[in-house]
């Protein structure tokens, strides 16, 4: 599993149909679709006060 500040993680969550992502602040966000996923996690830096690039690593974990 990566690490670092700048990850962003998306995780199945066992015995559903949903998907958790994290963002590398500590926000989280809970949806089946994956695109969806994808979209809340690409748009969410915006809330973090600063004019950085994304350039955030993308990480699909899967649980084992
Ligand atoms: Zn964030």
């Amino acid at each position: 599993m990566l690490r670092g500040n700048r990850v962003m993680r998306i995780v199945w969550l066992p015995g559903t149909d949903l998907l958790q992502g994290e963002c590398h602040c500590g926000a989280t966000h809970v949806d089946e679709d994956p695109a969806a996923m994808w979209d809340w996690l690409l748009a969410h830096p915006v809330g973090h006060g600063g004019t950085e690039s994304v350039t955030e690593e993308r990480v699909l974990a899967t649980v084992r």
